[in-house]
């Protein structure tokens, strides 16, 4: 069964307009020290308040002001005027039979906006492991011919609090702090107790794209005095955005997965087609120059099985070939179709025997099991059902340019 909450308020009880009031969950301690001042906290007490509010906002996952009871209530009215501890608004969560979570979430809207954006986060509990699949763009400005969100026009980059507010979020919504059953708990959630065990910026968005915002918030998410995730358990995912590869390796260090899907350039030009910019044979010399690649820091290769497409048994040996000699880990995804798609999923026995010849080339189970399919989970779904329904609603308006599809 398909459990659907919808947290929309109903609009006669959304309280009056007031003031917008930033959040403070998802900001780094320099914008904490710089919030603390603007609320009027001396100086001197600065560097001590953001000490405490990192590990309320972090270690414990505070969502009210009045849980931090070593900060003077004088200090907690003044924040309060000034600033929330809210997460992204859930507008809609949607949890599947295999228990995947995905929520479809609406973010502030900013100064010049219309309208308030909506990103989704989707979280995939596996026996092991659970991973958290983020967002870092409104929409997308490229426009990869089987991806929906490449359909969408990009609205805008997250900042790096609205970022690591999905973590926050989520976290919230499974359970994943130390909460009232580790009362002695003053540390941090120990890897074995923990939910969500790895992230991946898989979502909507291209995260090269937003390089700043994506590396402040990466570094909060696995700051050691905070959530603490380590960097190898994080994964961005990048169509191939060769400049920045290299750079985000340095600054970041975190674990990368480039959205391969092609073994050729003249493919790869119609499915990826940051491709002509940046052709294979570049984004793979980026990769061979990872900092840090190697057998236990190994590239994510992603690709898609789409149907006489990209799936034959030629494509699979000249994909082992083309990525000998580089430590990868191939990852191959049943397309999820979406409606108005030109493209259908390869047959099963197609993508086994194109998994085989992966195998036997020494690269392990490299296909990713479907999850959450009941409910959507995949890229730009959820959101594009919402806008659908949305332009329905406003008869007469002209549809975004995501409900024609
Ligand atoms: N923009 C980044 C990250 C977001 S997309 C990137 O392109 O890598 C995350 C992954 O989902 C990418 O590998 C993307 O190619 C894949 N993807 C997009 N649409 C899909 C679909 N309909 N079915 C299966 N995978 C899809
Ligand atoms: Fe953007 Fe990634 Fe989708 Fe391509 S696959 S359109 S880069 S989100």
């Amino acid at each position: 069964m398909t459990l659907v909450l919808d947290h929309t308020p109903p609009r006669e009880t959304q309280a009056p307009a007031t003031a917008f009031r930033p959040t403070l969950a998802g900001m780094s301690r320099a914008r904490l020290a710089e919030a603390m001042a603007a609320a009027g906290v001396p100086q001197k007490q600065v560097r001590m308040r953001v000490v405490q509010l990192w590990r309320w906002l972090y270690i414990s996952g505070a969502t009210s002001f009045d849980q931090m009871t070593d900060i003077s209530k004088e200090t907690r009215q003044a924040l309060e005027a000034l600033y929330t501890l809210d997460r992204p608004e859930i507008v809609a969560e949607q949890v599947s039979v295999d228990g995947t979570r995905k929520w479809l979430l609406r973010l502030p809207k900013l100064g010049h906006e219309a309208r308030a954006p909506e990103i989704e986060a989707v979280y995939i509990p596996e026996s092991a492991r659970g991973t958290l699949c983020i967002s870092s763009q409104v929409g997308c400005t490229l426009t990869c011919s089987f991806c929906h969100t490449g359909t969408q026009r990009l609205v805008r980059n997250l900042t790096a609090a609205e970022i690591v507010g999905q973590v926050l979020l989520a976290r919230d919504r499974i359970g994943d702090w130390p909460g009232a059953e580790r009362p002695n708990d003053k540390g941090l959630l120990p890897d074995a107790d923990r939910k969500i065990t790895n992230v991946v910026l898989m979502g909507m968005g291209e995260p090269l794209y937003n390089f700043d915002n994506v590396a402040e918030a990466m570094d909060i998410v696995s700051d050691g005095e905070g959530i603490s995730l380590s960097k190898r358990r994080i994964t961005l995912s990048t169509s191939g955005v060769v400049p920045e590869i290299g750079r985000w390796g340095e600054l970041s260090g975190t674990m990368l997965a480039i959205s391969l899907h092609a073994v050729r350039d003249e493919l790869r030009d119609e499915l990826v087609p940051i491709n002509k910019k940046y052709p294979i044979k570049q984004l793979l010399d980026a990769c061979r120059n990872y900092p840090g690649v190697s057998n236990a820091k190994r590239i994510t290769f992603e690709y898609v099985m789409l149907k006489g497409v990209n799936d034959s048994p030629a494509d699979a040996k000249a994909l082992v070939r083309l990525l000998a000699g580089i430590p990868a880990k191939i990852n191959l995804i049943p397309f999820n179709p979406w409606p108005g798609s030109k493209y259908e999923c390869s047959d099963w026995e197609t993508i086994e025997h194109f998994a085989d010849i992966v195998n036997k080339a020494g690269y392990a189970s490299p296909v990713r099991t479907p999850r959450g399919r009941d409910i959507l989970a995949a890229c730009g779904q959820l959101k594009s059902e919402s806008v659908k329904l949305r332009a329905r609603d406003r008869q007469g308006d002209a549809p975004s340019p995501a409900a024609g599809d």
